[in-house]
């Protein structure tokens, strides 16, 4: 079992937060992470799907069984990062997450990310990377370049006083339509992430 949304595990502010939101009453349970906290690298995804929903853990759907296949093909497991989205509950029919919806779900996110202190943090997809992007000021999400144009590339970024390493990354979801061209693209781009953190690695 994931995480119970009436844990009381969750009686902090950024949870709160969430508690109040539409989203909250009707999911199942919250999705906050799987894998490794004390990894390099934080995977962040955009939204829990049906299947999250109901185990209460982050890509164990159709995306997730790829993105645990892409990670093995770069020699990698959950051991060796940590997988998170941008809201911590499934949207209904899988729509997508509103402004509104990002701006109250992220501080989670960012308790996170400065419990963890990742190396790298690898966006997937469109949501998370232009999140990162726009340093979190949910309003200037829209005019971020999409993951086409910067996937790979690797940017350092300042997020509510956290410096960070961003690496953006095409969606497991989206490679799956589209195997041939992205699978390649994805495992060139992970091998960046590699390299990024072996270099933190010796220089820090
Ligand atoms: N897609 C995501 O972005 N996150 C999940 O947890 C599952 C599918």
């Amino acid at each position: 079992m994931g995480s119970n949304k009436t844990s009381d595990e969750f009686n902090f502010l950024e949870a709160a937060f969430v508690k109040r939101t539409q989203l909250f009453r009707d999911c199942t349970n919250f999705v906050v992470g799987k894998g490794n906290p004390r990894a390099d690298i934080l995977f962040v995804g955009e939204a829990p799907g049906k299947n999250e929903d109901e185990q209460g853990f982050p890509f164990v759907g159709a995306a997730g069984k790829n993105l645990d296949k892409l990670l093995e093909k770069v020699g990698l497991n959950l051991d060796d990062v940590y997988i998170a989205n941008i809201l911590k509950c499934r949207p209904p029919e899988n729509r997508d997450p509103l402004p509104e919806e990002i701006k109250i779900h992220t501080p989670w996110l960012l308790k996170q990310i400065k419990e963890m202190k990742p190396k790298v943090v690898c966006s997937l997809g469109n949501y998370a990377t232009k999140f990162f992007l726009s340093s979190g000021k949910v309003d200037l999400m829209k005019g971020q370049p999409g993951i086409t144009q910067v996937h790979g590339s690797v940017k350092e970024i300042e997020i509510d006083g956290v410096s960070l390493k961003l690496i953006p990354l095409f969606h497991p979801a989206a490679i799956i339509y589209n195997r041939t061209k992205l699978t390649p693209l994805w495992e060139a781009d992970m091998e960046k992430v590699k390299n990024e953190v072996n270099f933190l690695k010796i220089t820090s």
